[in-house]
């Protein structure tokens, strides 16, 4: 029978492709329940989904910061049957540290870190009864290396890595299989977003050196990074579908080739002065041309780390 897929955060960006692409599928094998937390936002949704709104894809409100709304949310569906959860529902913080509020970085927590958690709390025990299930977190990147100016983004998603590399040994256990999806720059909202918020922000509490170093070095490489190194919500959503239909699905999924050399630079080097370094002298001594160095690096590293990311294709 059909797969009943879960997905949080659908009205944009990479959510909106996943729930889109299964709901298309040729065969049919999914029904989407595409969870937003404002069903009022639902068009961009409901357009690109065409034929398939109403017959394998239903619209539910979930708002992952609140008990109450995810309760409502999965007792709605029928018999709490969920196969397969994507976790996707995500906020970014860039900047300096110093000048967000307490309140700014408990919400980034509230909504990547708790908000997963309380969904699979939600979820995972009556998956556990079934013996099967398949729980999936958007994760990032940045979920396994830092990055200069994305302190508490990262940190919440390397909250949310070590946390499903704890719980994905039991679940094993009662045949719940765990995937973190890994993607670099995507072209969403999320992008937009963050140059808006950039525009507007004064950055109170910082001191103008930092704020220059954020706004006039980290930035544009920033951007030029995602220009260059890109990918596109799709791109993920088809990561992800592979990930989902993988005979054993691999527990760490990078979808961006780019980034393995990155990644393994910091397990290459325990000591951690070798990322740290390498992402210094990238940021203040190449500024702008740091997507040439990234290219740089891949070259530097060896070839067959490519094989280790998961292509969209
Ligand atoms: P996006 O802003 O388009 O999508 C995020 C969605 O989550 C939005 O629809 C938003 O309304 C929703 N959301 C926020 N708070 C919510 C809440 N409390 N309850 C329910 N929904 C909520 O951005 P995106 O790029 O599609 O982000 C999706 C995921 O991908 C996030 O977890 C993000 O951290 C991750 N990610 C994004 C990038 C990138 O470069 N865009 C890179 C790596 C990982």
């Amino acid at each position: 029978g059909q797969k009943v897929v879960l997905i949080t955060g659908c009205s944009s960006g990479i959510g909106l492709r996943i729930a889109v692409l299964l709901a298309k599928d040729e065969k049919r094998r999914y029904h989407v329940i595409a969870t937003m937390r404002d069903l009022k936002k639902k068009e961009k949704l409901v357009e690109a989904a065409g034929d398939a709104y109403g017959k394998t894809l239903s619209l539910l409100t979930l708002d992952v910061c609140n008990d109450e709304s995810v309760k409502q949310c999965i007792n709605s569906v029928k018999d709490r049957h969920i196969d397969i959860l994507i976790n996707n529902a995500g906020i970014g913080l860039v900047g300096p540290v110093e000048s967000f509020s307490m309140d700014e970085m408990k919400q980034v927590f509230e909504t990547n870190f708790f908000g997963v958690i309380r969904m699979i709390k939600e979820v995972m025990p009556d998956m556990k009864k079934r013996k099967s299930g398949h729980i999936i977190v958007i994760s990032s990147v940045m979920g396994l290396q830092g990055v200069v100016f994305n302190d508490v983004y990262a940190a919440s998603k390397f909250a949310m890595e070590g946390f499903c590399e704890s719980l994905a040994v039991q679940l094993l256990k009662f045949n719940v299989i765990m995937s973190m999806i890994e993607p670099g720059p995507v072209h969403t909202e999320f992008e937009m977003k963050m140059i808006a918020d950039v525009s507007k922000k004064e950055y109170p509490g910082a001191d103008p050196e930092t704020v220059n170093y954020f706004k006039n070095v980290y930035l544009p490489s920033s951007v030029d990074i995602f220009e260059t190194l890109g990918q596109t919500p799709d791109d993920i959503a088809r990561c992800t579908k592979k990930v989902i239909e993988a005979d054993s699905p691999r527990f760490r999924n990078l979808t961006n080739p780019l980034y393995t050399p990155i990644v393994a630079l910091k397990y290459a080097d325990e000591t951690g002065g070798l990322s740290v370094h390498a992402f210094y002298h990238m940021l203040f001594n190449l500024g702008g041309l740091m997507h040439l160095s990234m290219k740089a690096m891949q070259c530097l590293t060896c070839g067959c780390l490519r094989s280790r990311s998961i292509s969209p294709n």
